[in-house]
């Protein structure tokens, strides 16, 4: 890797170090390539392999260690900001803004969390069931406090498995699938026994728990913080559950701004927009790849395969050799056919609308209700006119909401890909040494 005024070098360069990321660096670094894996967060691991305190989780060290020992460079709390356009990458580092140049790039952004707006959810007490999580993983104390994890999806039990573990008292984890739907998926899980183990362990670690099946969020309330939640069942039955924190989510949403920044192709994939890769993880624009949830959210087994196969296949093409895929290409169908199983019985609930009041704040950066953007033609009129999406988050929320919600189309990407200092932006005008884009020095 060559480095020269403020501009990194990388044959391969990876961006994003979670389980995806880690799997193409070291694929590709065992394969003789010079590597950069960089992350936006202070410790490489991503969601799934979040450091404890601090401490990393042993498959992180594991990959670490092994690159470690190869032509790799790993960089965290450096956040992708920019994609300029002689297609270098700008970055905002921890000790300022650079340059990245590339032979071979990997997109592994992974995806994050879908939280909707609902009546309450703006009262403090009220998070995503992920972030909360990462939350108690980074130490926060959970301990005795009462908490209902609502929503829909299989990261609502590893949300409760970890708050319940930390000592919260778990009121309840009310999942809108039905019985039927549910019933339907244990069928899919016995075709996938890895997946049937996690369940069955994440089974024994719930046991106790007051489990509720059908039953959906109907308004969070209390006074100055969450005290209660109304759940609302089939046939119009209602329960009210007393409680301090609510942890809900929706299902995962791709993370794909980088992608397509750089001009990538997007397609639904298991229930949201994603990445389009080929078999080989080839995404629409030459010399760029994708792995892991950017390309749909299949789980930890298949991001790592197609980590692996992205960075076998890069090394490959820059040494200009053909690689054989099967084997991976065989277990990913495998970790696919899950996926589709999954994202069939926890789909987005489609009659979001009804759900919503008038005064419900959909964009909370910017404090816009339902009834100001509900009349809007499409998500560029609501922006304009109400501000919706032009806060700290930059619609990461409510864009991604109003887009499923209003089938309304996605805004394309704007620059900076998230918030980034004045310093940075500015270091996006600094001309650069005339070196070749990597379009040039791709062999
Ligand atoms: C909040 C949350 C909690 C989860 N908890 C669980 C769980 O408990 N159990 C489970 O089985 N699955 C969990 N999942 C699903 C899990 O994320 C995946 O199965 C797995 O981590 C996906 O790996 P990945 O490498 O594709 O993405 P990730 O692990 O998400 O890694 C992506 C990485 O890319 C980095 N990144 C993104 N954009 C940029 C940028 N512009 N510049 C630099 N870096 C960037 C991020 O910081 C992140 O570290 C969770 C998902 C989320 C969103």
């Amino acid at each position: 890797m060559a480095e020269s005024d403020n501009v990194l070098h990388a044959q391969v360069l990876v961006v994003g170090a979670g389980p995806a990321g880690l799997a193409a660096a070291r694929a590709a670094a065992a394969a003789g390539c010079d590597v950069l894996l960089l992350d936006a967060a202070p410790q490489a691991g991503g969601q799934i392999w979040r450091a404890r305190q601090g401490v990393a989780a042993p498959p992180v060290a594991d990959a670490l260690a092994r690159l470690a020992g190869a032509r790799a460079r790993v960089l965290v709390g450096a956040r992708v900001a920019m994609v300029l356009p002689d297609a270098t990458l700008l970055v905002d580092g921890p000790e300022g803004a650079f340059r990245l140049r590339w032979q071979r790039l990997v997109l592994a952004t992974g995806a994050r969390e879908r939280l909707l707006p609902l009546p309450g959810w703006t009262l403090p007490g009220v998070f995503g069931a992920g972030g909360l999580q990462a939350l108690v993983k980074g130490g926060w104390p959970i301990a005795g406090r009462r908490v209902l994890v609502a929503g829909t999806g299989p990261l609502l039990l590893a949300a409760a498995a970890t708050l319940r573990a930390e000592g919260a008292q778990v009121v309840a984890v009310a999942e809108e699938a039905a019985t039927p739907a549910l019933a339907r998926f244990a069928g899919a899980l016995a075709r996938h026994p890895r997946q049937a183990w996690q369940a069955l362990r994440l089974g024994v670690a719930l046991r106790g728990l007051r489990m509720m099946r059908g039953w959906r969020i109907a308004a969070i309330e209390g006074d100055a913080q969450v005290e209660r939640v109304v759940l609302a069942g089939e046939g119009g039955r209602t329960r009210r559950l007393a409680c301090d924190a609510v942890a809900a989510g929706w299902g995962l949403v791709p993370q794909t701004e980088l992608a397509q920044a750089l001009g990538c192709a997007l397609a639904p994939r298991f229930g949201a927009a994603a990445i389009v890769v080929d078999g080989a993880q080839r995404s629409s624009v030459a010399g760029v790849f994708a792995a892991g949830e950017c390309t749909g959210v299949a789980g930890v087994r298949a991001a790592r395969l197609q980590g692996e196969i992205a960075g076998v296949t890069a090394a490959a093409d820059l040494q200009g050799r053909a690689s054989d895929l099967r084997l991976l290409t065989a277990r990913l169908a495998r970790e696919h056919d899950f996926a589709a199983a999954v994202a069939a019985t926890f789909p987005m609930p489609r009659d979001w609308a009804g759900r919503l009041r008038d005064d419900t704040l959909v964009c909370r950066c910017e404090d816009v209700a339902w009834a100001a953007v509900r009349e809007q033609p499409d998500l560029r009129a609501a922006k304009l006119a109400t501000r919706c999406g032009m806060g700290h988050c930059q619609g990461r929320l409510c864009h991604d909401t109003l887009a499923a919600v209003m089938h309304w189309p996605r805004l394309p990407q704007r620059a900076p890909l998230s918030p980034a200092p004045l310093a940075t932006l500015l270091a996006a005008l600094d001309t650069p040494p005339d070196t070749p884009s990597h379009k040039e020095t791709s062999t």
